[in-house]
């Protein structure tokens, strides 16, 4: 028998820490605890914790994987990305349905299985997969449906499932100087002594020299970002790993967090020595829940070995220490500033920059914010050298970068490259061949055609968090077209017009000429509604929702004339067929006002 939900919020969640910020934790251990966040829970967090029930409900219903009704006793997440769906994952989800007599959307009336779509889940490289009670599940094929349908039918307990349904691997295939200089055995007290043993500005001279910048997409200097944190006027300052990969297609800071962790952690030690912080944040993206007690272990591990905690190594005054955050399924938490908010308990709304999070960040004080690839970066230059990293890679992008590389290839997985490499090089090495189009920097990026595999990844040319997806000349492209507005509509905070309403009207558009009935009219003013979104929404999301329309409007042309009817125009909304049922019902009334 649970717990009543008021008891467990006073004296499970609030007994060990009774904290604002943490609001989004204490939700994601409800809905775990009661598979949805009961009403009476909500009252008890809102009298304690002083919050209106109604903004607790806000945050609830802004986050994917947090409900007010009950999900099943199994419930479970299809990825809904367009490289599952390359690898069959909608037939497999019909047949689950099918078996369980569950419709997708829907929780089963004896409540035991609820099934669903979420985005990305990150497995790309091992679809189609699922996420059951939060838990990945990969490589899914008719079999493994069936025997998750079985399994969902005895009520056997998840802890009781084989262990083969839950291995992720990793799949690096490629490794070049940051992959091939960490073992997972090293030395790590070692390790850290060369991370704190440089005094704060050294670490700062070293990193601009070596020219790392952010390994997330846009590239921001990685020194000038600790500097300006470090040089902002505060008591308190926090370095935040932002580990909430949700781009579609990149998946690489997953196999980083399982298999170095370590190096990760050292990372985010080095930057708040260097920033003067003594605390650190991993936001963790709620569909790598999986991860989320080996990473513990990590930190418990080295808290005992004297690497985290007070006098790190026995240095007076070197203090630093790490909490995980778990996200709750929402792709606009990767923005920075979006994470920040939801970090403090609040739904992921970006916030107006300036000011940016160096000076005005977690709880209003400096913060850095890095991905996971970038941490682990900095922390291999100030031990191998600032000489070692920029001998790799381009004048503007020095080093490498790890690429998640999926679709119609031999061998997806990890690769990692130094940068100015070219896509072709990339596309040989994977085993890709008759290919039509790469999707780099995921469904906000760049739809490459094959003239332009020349080019290079590079900030200054193809700029890319690491997302890489290919898609040979039997797929249809508008699907993926069609699989990224949806996505973009799902996504998008609801803050600003343009991305809220632009993108729906984008996506209806989309789904016109997908389904064979646009015109050429559909198409102006497809690119009418993307130059809006690109010009007046609020935060990148909304700016880049439209790119992969445009480009693929630009150099696929032929793709969409292909789907036009023959109509000049057709109207989206059919009066016809919507009145037909009205008349079916009312014949009699509808023949008399005919006949008059
Ligand atoms: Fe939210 Fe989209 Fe506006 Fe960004 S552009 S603030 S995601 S509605």
């Amino acid at each position: 028998m649970p717990i009543d939900p008021a008891r467990y919020v006073s004296n499970i969640l609030l007994a060990e820490s009774c904290n604002r910020p943490l609001l989004l934790q204490y939700l994601v251990s409800l809905q775990s605890e009661y598979r949805h966040i009961p009403a009476a829970a909500i009252s008890a967090l809102s009298s304690t914790l002083e919050i209106p029930e109604s903004e607790i409900i806000g945050v609830i219903e802004f986050y994917s994987f947090l409900h007010l009704k009950s999900r099943g006793q199994y419930d479970i997440l299809f990825s809904d990305s367009i490289t599952d769906h390359m690898l069959g994952s909608r037939i497999l989800l019909d047949q689950l349905c099918q078996q369980l007599n569950v419709e997708v959307g829907q929780v089963r009336a004896d409540q035991l299985v609820s099934v669903n779509t979420t985005s990305c889940t990150g497995m790309c490289d091992q679809g189609p997969a699922l996420l059951v009670n939060g838990i990945a599940i990969t490589n899914l094929d008719e079999p493994r449906i069936s025997l998750i349908s079985q399994l969902v039918e005895s009520g056997a307990d998840i802890s009781e499932w084989s262990n083969e349904f839950f291995t992720v691997r990793n799949n690096i295939r490629r490794k070049d100087i940051l992959l091939s200089c960490m073992h997972e055995e090293y030395d790590r007290q070692q390790a850290l002594q060369q991370l704190v043993d440089p005094l704060p500005a050294d670490i700062l001279n070293i990193l601009q020299s070596s020219g790392l910048r952010g390994r997330g997409g846009a590239g921001f200097p990685t020194a000038r970002k600790w500097r300006d944190c470090r040089d902002a006027d505060a008591a308190r300052r926090y370095v935040i790993c932002n580990a909430d990969e949700g781009e579609p297609g990149t998946f690489k800071d997953r196999v980083l967090l399982q298999s170095y962790a370590h190096q990760l952690i050292e990372g985010m030690t080095l930057c708040g020595h260097a920033v003067n912080a003594t605390h650190g944040l991993i936001y963790l993206r709620g569909e790598y829940r999986y991860l989320l007690d080996h990473l513990q272990a990590v930190i418990d591990e080295r808290r005992t070995a004297g690497l985290l905690g007070n006098n790190i190594l026995g240095k007076r005054n070197l203090d630093f220490d790490v909490d995980i955050h778990l996200g709750a399924g929402a792709y606009i938490c990767g923005e920075e500033s979006a994470l920040i908010e939801s970090l403090e308990g609040k739904r992921g709304i970006p916030r107006k920059r300036p000011p940016f999070p160096c000076t005005y960040g977690y709880l209003g004080e400096p913060s850095v914010v890095n991905n996971v690839e970038t941490f682990i970066a900095a922390a291999q230059i100030i031990i191998h050298g600032a000489q070692w990293f920029s001998s790799s890679g381009t004048e503007q992008s020095s080093g490498t970068k790890l690429l998640s590389i999926s679709g119609d290839c031999k061998q997806p997985g990890i690769y990692e490259y130094p940068f100015g490499t070219t896509v072709r090089q990339i596309l040989q090495d994977c085993g890709a061949t008759n290919v039509q189009a790469v999707q780099i920097a995921g469904a906000a990026g760049t739809t490459l055609p094959p003239d332009q595999f020349d080019r290079v990844i590079a900030f200054e040319d193809l700029g890319t968090g690491g997302s890489f997806i290919i898609f040979n000349q039997q797929r249809k492209l508008l699907d993926m077209v069609q699989n990224f507005a949806h996505f973009f509509v799902h996504e998008s905070c609801g803050f600003c017009t343009p991305c809220r309403v632009g993108g729906s009207l984008l996506k209806d558009l989309v789904d016109k000429v997908h389904s064979g009935h646009g015109s050429c009219h559909d198409l102006d003013e497809m690119k009418r509604i993307a130059g809006i979104m690109r010009e007046t929404s609020f935060c990148g999301l909304g700016a880049t929702a439209p790119s992969h329309v445009l480009q693929t409007l630009d150099s696929f042309s032929h793709v969409y004339v292909e789907r036009l009817s023959q109509a000049d125009y057709e109207p989206a909304f059919d009066l016809d067929a919507a009145l037909a049922e009205a008349r079916r019902l009312a014949p009699h009334h509808c023949k008399s006002n005919t006949d008059s």
